[in-house]
């Protein structure tokens, strides 16, 4: 074995998605002593102004929101013990078809080998075992969500440098769950869907622009990597606490910590690329490298 950390990469759009996605395994891993590099890649700007404020509205200033932004991703670092924040400063591409989708400097607008080659130097310089981004869909559609796959995809092929990477997923059978549960504490909650994707515009090339997009998350049979994250749900819980100037996070939060930690207490995954053989399904995104 090499003498140094082993070290998880997370690789997100924008503040915030760090703590959604993988705030549990951030935490979890920094307390087992792994080293936790996060690399957000936009700033961010296309978010709520304070009082929920969106962009275009009057108040809503796009430098004054990524400097709140960056605090707020600061402080959820903080909680987290992330040990490494790196910013790559695209400006942020709002949603499917919104003008910022092109403008000059927008994260979707910037060439998918132009960003990865960025990204791949912060790769080997962290020699990141394990590398997780969202899915080729971003989840949800999301312009910058579907770039940050892209350009990690494209920044792991030819450094070949992580062992492991994984796609954040949902399974189905737990978003059912929490629509139900929603549904139950009166909230107004659909599982997102992808309407803002029509009539897109993105100059980024996306091949699914206009086309039904396929759907949320995955079958549970279908999910490699379940990891318990309980233990570290208050930390999560706090982490997104950080991001309160987002009004999707508000929601969040309404659901107090014992509601969300049982919602949200675990994380998972879809392998995509393994040079260990473990076996699967697995519980740890490190099984098969300590
Ligand atoms: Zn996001």
């Amino acid at each position: 074995m090499v003498d140094r950390p082993l070290t998880l990469m997370a690789v997100h759009a924008h503040p915030d998605d760090e703590a959604t996605g993988t705030g549990g395994v951030l935490a979890r891993y920094a307390a087992e002593g792994v080293r936790t590099v996060l690399v957000t890649c936009t700033d961010g700007a296309c978010g709520d102004a304070p009082g929920g404020v969106k962009p275009g509205e009057p108040g809503h200033d796009p430098e004054a929101v990524a400097a709140l932004r960056r605090t707020e991703l600061e402080a959820s670092c903080r909680v987290l013990k992330v040990s490494d924040l790196e910013l790559l400063g695209y400006g942020d591409s709002g949603m499917m078809g919104w003008p910022q989708n092109s403008a000059p400097g927008s994260f979707w607008s910037i060439p998918v080998a132009e960003a990865a080659e960025r990204l791949a130097e912060l790769m080997r310089y962290y020699q990141p075992d394990v590398v997780v981004t969202y899915d080729e869909n971003g989840f949800y559609g999301h312009p910058d969500h579907i770039q940050a796959h892209r350009i990690t995809m494209a920044a792991v092929e030819p450094t070949g440098i992580p062992a492991k990477v994984y796609w954040t997923t949902a399974p189905r059978s737990a978003m059912a769950e929490f629509g139900r549960i929603m549904a139950e504490l009166g909230a107004d909650w659909e599982i997102p869907d992808t309407d803002a994707s029509e009539g897109s515009e993105g100059s980024g090339g996306s091949e699914s622009s206009g086309l039904a997009e396929p759907p949320i998350g995955l079958p549970d049979d279908e999910i490699s990597t379940w990891v318990d994250v309980a233990q570290f749900g208050e930390r999560k819980f706090e982490a997104l606490a950080a991001h309160a100037s987002q009004s999707e996070n508000i929601f969040f939060l309404n659901l107090g910590v014992e509601r969300f930690i049982q919602l949200m207490g675990t994380e998972t995954f879809v392998r995509v690329r393994d040079s260990t053989g473990a076996p699967l399904p697995e519980k740890d995104l490190f099984a098969g490298l300590r």
